[in-house]
């Protein structure tokens, strides 16, 4: 049996019209003799009546912080909701299809509400139904511990739903529609000549999905790539291909393993914000540095971008924690300059920290811009630039060019 794993974001199912494109596009599969399962997210984006985000404001209304258990509850229920929808279009179509929960299709996860872990996946059911030549629809983003507890998996759930399917069931392809031609070479909301990465490694499609670049989830690419299962990053809305994420250059996995290339691509994270802390008194350095770092561990707050210098302390936080970061700092007596909105641009490819001139390269492109760099750190894989959130759009289609990463027009 060749099977294929087809999962819809959230945009590909929100309208009556973009449902019968999915439906055409599952019917393509099947009619080119694959057994189909098909993942779906929940409809729509913020503010629109199904998604998740209007479910969560939905229980906010009534309780600020519900409790975790049953916030995964009513997250849980777009998928429900979009799955049910898209099965009863298909049987209208004359499809054979069912619509399994994440709980139905035997997803097992560690019972960490709101962002659980898949244990393993007992894909009996899915089987079962597969070979009685039925479409199997999976909610996706959803699962169930073994006490029989309800939980939901992250932001981006769904791509690790069909990434864990995929794997279970030795899919032969996993394809992730969304609303975008595939992997490019930055957000194509951002810089407009984005180019599409039409064959990518997991390694490098890993490094760009931590860096921010939420077209696909890192823990999807992670999965898929244990079994070496091809995944495909493509347009709901166009027939083509997309991107290819794989070991091989060519699909046939036969020859050549790819080689990364040296910078793959312009990411950003936003929501960030920066904290300096002057220390006057020298003195005392090593104890304060102790100090501010184990409390801010204490109060369960993560630092990232952390630079220590003799008379300086710096180092970020996710904007949302930021008040409590400097309630600790005020409790050491420490009252830092802060630079609240911040976005964190990284320039990702492998291995191209010591290859000579990037970091200048890098600089042209800021100074040229008239963009501030608050602070800037590196690794094997990746260059990252603080940048004020107001600078972070010029910084990255500075970079973009410098880097002369798009299309040519
Ligand atoms: P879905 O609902 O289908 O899961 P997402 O919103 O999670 O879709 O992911 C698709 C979005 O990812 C695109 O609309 C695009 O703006 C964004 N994106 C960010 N970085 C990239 C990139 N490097 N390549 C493609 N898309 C990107
Ligand atoms: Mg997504």
């Amino acid at each position: 049996m060749k099977i294929v794993v087809q999962k819809f974001g959230g945009t590909s199912l929100a309208t009556p019209e973009l449902r019968e494109k999915v439906c055409e596009t599952i019917i393509a599969a099947k009619e080119e003799g694959y057994a189909i399962v098909v993942v779906v997210s929940a409809m729509g984006r913020v503010n629109e009546p199904y998604a998740t985000d209007t479910l969560i404001n939905l229980v906010k209304q009534i309780n600020e912080n519900p409790p975790k258990r049953e916030l995964d509850m009513i997250m849980s229920c777009g998928e429900i909701l979009s799955g049910s929808l898209l099965t009863s279009k298909l049987i209208a179509e004359e499809i054979k299809s069912v619509f399994f929960t994440g709980e139905q299709a035997g997803i097992i996860t560690d019972g960490n509400y709101g962002d659980a872990h898949i244990l393993y996946v007992n894909p009996k059911k899915i089987f079962e139904y597969l070979e009685n030549d039925f479409v199997v629809v999976v909610a996706g983003f959803q699962g169930v511990t073994e006490e029989g507890e309800l939980t939901t998996l992250g932001r981006g759930g769904s791509d690790t739903t069909a990434s864990a399917l995929g794997v279970a069931i030795n899919a032969e392809v996993i394809d992730i529609f969304t609303d975008v031609e595939g992997i490019m070479t930055a957000d194509p909301r951002v810089v407009e000549n984005a180019r599409l990465l039409d064959v990518i490694t997991y390694n490098e499609v890993c490094q760009l999905a931590r860096e921010g670049a939420k077209v696909v989830h890192p823990r999807a690419v992670e999965i898929a790539m244990q079994k070496s299962i091809p995944l495909r990053i493509r347009s709901t809305f166009t027939n083509s291909l997309g991107t290819m994420v794989t070991h091989n250059i060519n699909e046939a996995q036969t020859i050549n393993i790819m080689r990364d290339r040296l910078i793959t691509g312009i990411t950003y994270t936003s929501n960030i914000s920066q904290i300096r802390i002057l220390i006057n008194d020298i003195k005392d350095r090593k104890e304060i540095e102790l100090k501010i770092f184990k409390s801010l561990a204490l109060a369960n707050i993560s630092v990232d971008f952390i630079s220590v210098q003799p008379d300086l302390i710096m180092f970020t936080v996710f904007k949302d924690s930021l008040e409590k970061a400097l309630e600790v700092l005020k409790n050491l007596d420490i009252y830092p300059e802060i630079e609240v909105d911040c976005s964190k641009v990284a320039i990702v490819g492998a291995a191209m920290t010591g290859i000579p001139g990037i970091m200048a390269k890098i600089m042209e492109a800021l100074t040229e811009e008239d963009i501030t760099l608050l602070q800037s750190g590196d690794s094997y894989t990746n260059i990252w630039c603080l940048v004020k959130k107001t600078d972070m759009q010029k910084a990255v289609k500075a970079l973009h060019n410098k880097f002369q990463l798009g299309n040519k027009n």
